[in-house]
């Protein structure tokens, strides 16, 4: 038997501030929709009714988990988090069983943010899903997301991948009532998500001025590789018995990334 899926975390210490590269748009609607989550009863008063769900998607590695966790932080939530993937049974019921207790938890533990990873292995279209174990959980997920007044200050974050190989019912506005885009990010992102790394970090003189061409260099880099760059680069160091970045480090580093980023683009084909 697997363990449950559903063990409440303490309240996560990621922040905003944490995640780098997000545009400016999308950090302008984030922060109105905590806005409206962190005041719900002034938002009804004004006709506006709190969001049940969120969908962040976009490439894997760019952010979507550190950014959950951040929304939780800043909404004062228990943070209970699963894989959709951690819900596919062979037998019919018990990943609907899951759902239920996922979400009876969290209603426990309210305010809480109930965050589902890889949501496509759960909510995936039910044609190309197939099976009636698959069907059962989703129309499980359908009905814990349906729950009304038992989900005041239940907020549900969904991230994929894949967003178009989700089922419309489960997209419908009351279920997820905004999708965000997490995409790989730009110069300036990687600029910011660069900073966020290396804040804690001790850098040579010439790794430090070097930090505007790292960024300008690694286009097609995603947060998740520009945080094992600089992890590698730290190890090597350690190793080294040193306890400072050097720029050979950092090259090493760099080299290493770049072919777990060119073996993962083969594997992808
Ligand atoms: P997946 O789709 O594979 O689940 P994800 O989008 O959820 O990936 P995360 O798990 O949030 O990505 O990122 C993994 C790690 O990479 C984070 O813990 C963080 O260290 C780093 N990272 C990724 N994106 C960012 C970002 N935008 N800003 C800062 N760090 C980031």
């Amino acid at each position: 038997m697997k363990q449950s899926v559903s063990k409440p975390k303490p309240l996560p210490s990621i922040s905003l501030d944490d995640v780098g590269g997000i545009q400016e748009e999308m950090k302008e609607e984030i922060m109105q929709t905590l806005s409206i989550l962190k005041e719900p009863d002034r938002s009804l008063k004004m006709g506006i009714k709190p969001p049940k769900g969120i969908l962040l998607y976009g490439p894997p590695g760019t952010g979507k988990t550190l950014l959950a966790q951040a929304i939780a932080k800043e909404i004062g939530a228990t943070f209970f988090s699963t894989s959709g993937s951690g819900f596919n049974e062979l037998f019919v019921g018990v990943g609907a069983s899951r759902v239920r207790n996922l979400f009876q938890n969290a209603r426990k533990h309210a305010p809480a943010v109930v965050f589902i990873d890889e949501v496509d292995a759960l909510a995936g279209r039910r044609k190309q899903h197939g099976g009636e174990e698959s069907e059962k959980t989703l129309t499980e997920l359908l009905v814990q997301l349906d729950g009304g007044h038992s989900n005041d200050g239940i907020l549900f974050i969904a991230a994929t991948n894949r967003k178009d190989m989700l089922d419309e019912a489960f997209l419908r506005p009351g279920r997820i009532d905004f999708s965000f885009n997490v995409p790989l990010p730009d110069t300036k992102g990687r600029r910011e998500i660069i900073n966020i790394h290396t804040r804690n970090r001790l850098l040579a003189e010439d790794v430090m001025t070097t930090l505007g061409d790292l960024a300008e260099s690694t286009s097609g880099f995603s947060g998740a590789d520009l945080h094992s760059l600089f992890e590698t680069a730290s190890r090597r160091a350690v190793r080294n018995g040193q306890e400072i970045i050097s720029k050979e480090d950092l090259d090493y580093a760099l080299d290493r990334t770049i072919l777990g980023t060119a073996t993962r683009a083969l594997q992808d084909q």
